[in-house]
């Protein structure tokens, strides 16, 4: 592919993180084109809609002869059957990752191959497998689908021995994999890229919180202490899978140590913040690597925070009144539970930071609930 000039981006899902790739890449003169099998996906007014399913043959050819290069947006695609159905176009990041990111056994031993730590974890595949997890592992512990789950969805907390009768029924007798309750002091991701080249950035750590297993605030933390930890980690991950693109890891922090919870094979939502909050975005970056070209500097501007929109947005004037805000509409339909938007807050110092994220959670709070 060398000598080849990227301009048209295929991008297998048409979600919100496609159509900030297409925000972030229009300027920079690239073209996109979307394949996705729902009719009302919202990158759909920034680029070509190829409206099918991600594993239609035809559209997939059509994708592969009307692009660049190609990359995924949604992880769950089939990722080798669509690097095969699109010849010869370069396709982002290697399949390889893609299928070791949507199961979740796959990528905890990944993670211990590569040294990192993990919570407990075990295999099950039938009610008799989660109750020897359960006396390997213990209790409390949460059992999760290893792979489709996203939001907390696919998963189910076991407090009590009673809980563990029907559990693995309850989640659809799927293959799970138990793992051991993390008392966490506080959750951080890595936002990383590597280039074409082998180049490797990372934006500062982002602490997050979660609510009901969706993420709800994501806020840049400068000089983290685990900063230098977690991009070795990044770093040796990215490698190990020859990456190319932007990958997020999220930890949990137990003791001031790193403990891996699960990898994103995509531009991630805690790192929306960067495209108001840092020197290059975490979309504008993604679209750099593939395309071969420089990385940009992921380092922070100004303190910044990131609130997601949930179930039902406040109106936008009201949002926009809040000092700092930029608001990110992703015209979606409401729904309850749904990621519908989000608000970056960036101000001069930490206090004015402080202050407009207390206004804009007093906002969220009373918007009429979804
Ligand atoms: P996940 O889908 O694995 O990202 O889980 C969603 C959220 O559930 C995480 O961000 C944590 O807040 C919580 N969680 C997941 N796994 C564990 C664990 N092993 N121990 C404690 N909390 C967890």
């Amino acid at each position: 592919m060398a000598g080849r000039e990227i301009r048209t981006v295929g991008v297998v899902g048409g979600g919100q993180l496609g159509r900030m790739l297409a925000l972030a890449g229009l300027p920079l003169g690239f073209h996109f084109i979307f394949l996705d099998p729902a009719a009302d996906a919202c990158a759909r007014h920034l680029g070509r809609h190829l409206c099918a399913p991600f594993d239609d043959a035809e559209a997939l050819a059509e994708l592969g002869a009307r692009s660049d290069v190609i990359t995924f947006e949604f992880e769950n695609a089939p990722a080798r059957a669509v690097a095969e159905a699109v010849g010869n176009t370069p396709t982002w990041p290697p399949a390889e990752a893609l299928n070791t990111a949507r199961d979740r056994l796959f990528e905890k031993t990944l993670f211990q191959q590569q040294g990192i730590a993990t919570a407990r974890f075990a295999n099950v595949e039938s009610q008799a497998e989660l109750e020897q997890a359960v006396a390997a592992i213990g209790l409390p512990a949460i059992l999760k689908t290893r792979r489709l789950g996203y939001d907390g969805k696919g998963q189910l907390r076991l407090h009590d021995p009673e809980q563990v009768a029907g559990a693995f029924a309850a989640l659809g007798e799927v293959p799970c994999l138990l793992e051991g309750f993390v008392e966490f002091a506080s959750e951080v991701s890595l936002i990383a890229v590597r280039g074409l080249n082998g180049e490797f950035r990372a934006w500062p750590l982002v602490a997050n919180q979660h609510d009901n297993g969706i993420l709800v605030q994501s806020t840049p933390v400068p000089d983290h202490p685990l900063q230098a930890r977690a991009e070795e980690h990044g770093r040796r991950i990215l490698e190990q899978l020859n990456y190319v693109g932007v990958l997020a890891l999220e930890f949990f922090v137990v003791d001031g140590e790193l403990v891996a919870n699960e990898m994103a094979p995509r531009v991630h939502n805690s790192g929306h913040w960067t495209i108001e909050g840092a020197r290059c975005s975490q979309f504008e970056n993604h679209l750099r690597a593939i395309a071969g070209l420089p990385l940009g500097d992921p380092s922070l501007r100004e303190p910044t925070a990131l609130l997601n929109l949930i179930g039902q947005l406040p109106p936008r004037a009201e949002l926009l009144a809040l000092p700092g805000a930029h608001l990110h509409d992703y015209d979606k339909a409401p729904a309850p539970g749904r990621k519908l938007g989000h608000l970056t807050l960036c101000q001069p110092d930490q206090q004015a930071l402080a202050a407009s994220l207390a206004q804009a959670r007093r906002l969220l709070a009373a918007a009429p609930p979804a």
